[in-house]
């Protein structure tokens, strides 16, 4: 491709080519195997277990699942993966997940399961055989030095000493996580093997890709480096030609500037990391001063439909604790999580407000179900302790209160499914006047209907905001609010001029404190 074609596909491809992968109309729901449903009473979530609760996730309104790792692996998290070919025996069976995948289709939920390319388990025979015989033909698999190497930016070691000999491993995030050498063919090769397998044979619709901007190396640098980029090329290429529809997501974990060098052509998505923190940062101040700039550009320079907000995720403090226990916060995250653009991704328990803080496991406690022993997780102990609140935040608790935090997922994820403007439609940011007070439309270009999102932050109430907008935001004419969600007794009508610009409009007379609206505009 010439330098002209390069700088052109960005453009040619969202005017041309019809969405690839998912439809952000939806949103993905994020589950961790280990604590969702226990079926078999040995404390453990399973594959059967989770293939119970699927109507959970159907009512929910998700059309997607991310499973975190599913092949067999010593740990509990699954990162370090032993055999990529078989299901961890604690999950259930081969079997167990590829029924697991029929019933999710029959369902229509899509099925993503996390594949760790960047590194292995130690305990991997790949990984023994290279350690124990320098001869070994898996040597070349991995990274290895005489000695200890810089600490890393956290003062922590990348280097590890082997138990075997006078020499050192490379492993980025632990020394039981040996990295994987991509420079070596086969292991580029392997990689391949194992995707085709999980979509052939297991039938999976595609992959989040695990730290995949550390897969090469180069000297000091550690992550981004040019060949990763061109491998993520070869490797999506791949991909496409034995499953055309199968969907990627990638984890880099980087300022959105950063993520642009994933796109055009390499994988279809990656998460949004910025949009997330503005979002919890925007809730947590009760400002609206610093919501927008990561959304917009996150719309204005990667390709639509092709980046992914989300509140947390498994490695992240959960959302109700990040915000000290404030439900009216979390509504107010949700609401704005699942009214941005992009594909959202919700981590199982935040739609019942489940807590959690660091150590990791305590982010990845046993789904809160119901008051019974084990919180209706397992009939047995469960495998990690559970939270605090396990008694009072579960399922049943929200099913049953008809103003609860899943109610409300449940409700603005049809709205998102039912509402084009919101599943799809441009974010517009509109001018408040007020610190805590955000206020943005959706809109799709050329048609009569936009959405409202109008949200106090803060904790007093206001009366009398004022909403204006630039020029061209909506098509000239007069448009009836209607609610479609929040605590609204009427709205007032909206007059556009020629110049397609809002001005001293007042939606709502007051605005109470940790509420909003969403309106359509008509
Ligand atoms: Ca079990």
């Amino acid at each position: 491709m010439n330098l002209l074609a390069l700088l052109l596909a960005p453009l040619a491809a969202a005017d041309t080519a019809p969405p690839r992968g998912i439809p952000t109309s939806t949103v993905c729901y994020e589950v961790f195997v280990r604590s969702f449903f226990d079926s078999d009473g040995d404390g453990i979530g399973d594959l059967n277990g989770l293939t119970q609760k699927l109507g959970y996730i159907e009512d929910l309104g998700a059309r997607c699942i991310w499973l975190m790792p599913v092949a067999e692996s010593p740990s509990y998290h699954g990162y370090d993966v032993t055999d990529y070919y078989r299901v961890e025996p604690d999950f259930g069976t081969n079997e167990d997940f590829k029924r697991f995948v029929g019933e999710a289709h029959r369902r229509g939920i899509r099925v993503l399961v996390d594949l760790v390319l960047n590194h292995i388990s130690s305990e991997h025979p790949s990984f023994q055989a290279a350690l124990r015989d320098s001869a070994s033909p898996y040597r070349s698999w991995f990274l290895w030095s005489r000695t200890p190497g810089p600490k890393n930016q956290w003062g922590g070691d990348n280097w590890h000493r082997s138990p075997v000999r006078d020499e050192y491993y490379y492993g980025f995030f632990w020394r039981g996580m040996p990295d994987l050498n991509f420079e070596t063919a086969a292991v580029r090769e392997e990689a391949k093997r194992v995707a085709r397998y999980w979509l052939e044979e297991m039938k999976v619709d595609g992959f989040r890709l695990d730290a995949i901007r550390h897969l090469f190396e180069d000297g000091a640098q550690t992550a981004n480096v040019p060949a990763t980029h061109t491998y993520l090329r070869e490797f999506t290429s791949y991909l496409r030609g034995i499953a055309p529809n199968s969907f990627t997501i990638g984890e880099v974990w980087d300022s959105t500037p950063a993520l642009l060098a994933y796109y055009p052509d390499q994988l279809d998505a990656y998460f949004a990391f910025e949009v997330s923190d503005a979002i919890l940062d925007a809730v947590r101040l009760g400002s609206a001063a610093k919501l927008f700039p990561a959304v917009i550009r996150a719309q204005r320079d990667l390709p639509a439909g092709r980046w992914s907000p989300f509140l947390r995720n498994h490695d992240q403090t959960r959302t109700l604790t990040a915000l000290r226990g404030d439900v009216a916060g979390a509504r107010l995250a949700a609401t704005l999580l699942l009214t941005f653009p992009g594909l959202p991704f919700v981590y199982y328990g935040e739609e019942i407000g489940m807590t959690g803080d660091k150590p990791d496991p305590r982010l990845r406690t046993p789904m809160q179900w119901s008051r019974a022993p084990g919180a209706g997780f397992t009939r047995g102990t469960p495998w990690e302790r559970l939270q605090p609140d396990s008694l009072t935040a579960t399922v049943e608790a929200a099913e049953a209160d008809s103003t609860s935090l899943l109610h409300l997922h449940r409700r603005l994820i049809r709205l998102r499914a039912e509402t084009p403007a919101v599943g799809a439609g441009e974010l517009v940011p509109l001018e408040t006047g007020h610190d805590a007070v955000a206020a943005y439309l959706r809109r799709v270009p050329g048609e009569t209907r936009a959405v409202l999102v109008i949200l106090n932050l803060g904790t007093a109430p206001v009366a009398g905001v004022t909403v204006t907008s630039g020029d061209r935001v909506l098509p000239a004419g007069r448009y009836t609010p209607r609610r479609l969600l929040g605590a609204v007794t009427s709205a007032a009508p909206l007059r556009v001029g020629p110049d397609g610009r809002i001005r001293g409009w007042v939606p709502l007379r007051t605005l109470a404190p940790r509420q909003g609206a969403v309106l359509e505009l008509k």
